[in-house]
């Protein structure tokens, strides 16, 4: 048994008896235990309390006034890819357009290209060591999708390179297909035959590997169709695949409406969204995940986080780490962004980062907040003043150390 203390504690952030979904007005509340002790035993959060009555332990670390908090919980990425694509960033700062790009060979199926000429090894050691990065800045939960495989060998590939570091990460990994992201130029003109290949020949293999925990379609205008979208998620679902949806990022596709039908954990992006699809949402469990820096990095409009939360929906907020559209996977950019450009408050995007993340990975029982039993993935801040000054000092790191299954990680 391994027994560690923190002690002295400033603020002990998110600390929850009984950690539920945090819906609309709920999000603003952000439970703290101030001067705290927090107690670790082989690796998950075994008791806390006030400094007025504090345990012994074998090993101590006294954090002399610093705060503690659950780690982020990154609920959307697609960190798995073979090679950067600072070309086309370059072409668009030029005035290229999406489609000039598209022409030139860009966007996903570049990244799918890349991807079939790059090995399971080489994919694998890439992603592990981008994964670690972000675990070294706060991230202890994360959800990875496939889709720039697009052919039934190379969505393979992906997937198991995505379960190959379930099994070598410290941190929960979740794995979601998502063979449905755009169709190969091979099937440029044939949908069907592609949508077939996704629900006859993909998934059935997927299942039999046991290669993932979700199942995910671009829900959008010249992608996929909300009738396509619930094909394949009603086919994902017979293998035990629930939905998580990109929706609603370029324009009013359906995706959101659809998601709440397929009774999805999760609709991602929301960036175009209406009175409909925001009372739509409001009105179901299925969680709203934000995406901020893609929406900065691609200069669109922020997600309407106010409007969301007033109306009362769970909201996540994901770093959609990805070649293409965002190109960071650092949450404390997320959280910060939240609240600058889409006045979240800091506690709303404290909880939206952690707890509802943690929930829109179906990890409420492993990560999220300070709870008896979940494991010890903690940021352990620099000396910070407030909460508030964890969005607000955006850019500086903040981040003294991380603890992994209780474990002190080093950022080398
Ligand atoms: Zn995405």
């Amino acid at each position: 048994m391994t027994d560690l203390l923190l002690t002295n504690i400033h603020q002990l952030i998110n600390v929850r008896k009984h950690p539920e979904l945090l819906k609309g007005e709920a999000l603003k509340e952000l439970p703290v235990l101030q001067n705290a002790w927090l107690q670790i035993i082989n690796g998950r959060i075994a008791d806390y309390g006030s400094m007025d009555i504090c345990p012994d332990a074998t090993e101590v670390i006294n954090l002399n006034g610093a705060s503690v908090l659950p780690c982020w919980c990154d609920s959307h990425t697609h960190a798995v890819f073979a090679a950067s694509r600072e070309d086309e960033f370059v072409d668009k700062l030029k005035g290229l357009s999406y489609a000039e790009i598209a022409a030139k060979g860009g966007g996903i199926l570049n990244s799918a290209q890349k991807l079939a000429l790059t090995t399971e090894d080489v994919l694998f050691e890439q992603a592990k060591k981008r994964i670690h990065e972000l675990i070294a800045l706060g991230t202890g939960a994360i959800e990875i999708k496939s889709g720039y495989g697009l052919s039934l060998e190379a969505e393979l590939k992906m997937l198991r390179v995505i379960k190959r570091l379930k099994d070598s990460l410290p941190i929960p990994v979740k794995a979601t297909f998502l063979g449905a992201h755009t169709y190969p130029a091979l099937f440029k003109e044939d949908h069907e035959s592609y949508i077939d290949l996704i629900i006859n020949e993909m998934l059935p293999a997927i299942d039999h590997e046991q290669l993932a925990d979700y199942i995910d379609v671009f829900c959008e205008q010249g992608f996929f169709s909300v009738e396509e979208t619930m094909r394949i998620c009603e086919a994902g679902k017979r293998y035990g695949l629930r939905a998580k949806i990109h929706a609603n990022q370029l324009h009013l596709s359906g995706g959101v409406q659809a998601g709440v039908e397929l009774n999805a954990l999760s609709v991602d992006h929301l960036e175009t969204m209406d009175d409909a699809a925001i009372t739509a949402l409001a009105s179901s469990n299925t969680i709203g995940t934000l995406l901020p820096t893609a929406a900065y990095f691609l200069r669109m409009p922020f997600q309407p986080a106010r409007n969301l939360i007033n109306a009362g929906a769970a909201i996540a907020l994901a770093s959609d780490f990805n070649p293409g559209s965002s190109p960071s996977g650092n949450m404390n950019t997320v959280v910060s962004m939240s609240c600058i450009q889409m006045k979240m408050l800091p506690e709303e995007a404290i909880n939206a980062a952690t707890l509802n993340g943690a929930f829109a990975m179906g990890l409420e029982k492993e990560a999220g907040s300070i709870t008896i039993g979940k494991r010890a993935n903690l940021i352990i801040t620099r000396p910070i003043p407030s909460i508030a000054y964890i969005p607000y000092a955006f850019g500086t790191n903040l981040i003294d150390r991380v603890l992994i299954n209780g474990k002190l990680v080093s950022s080398e």
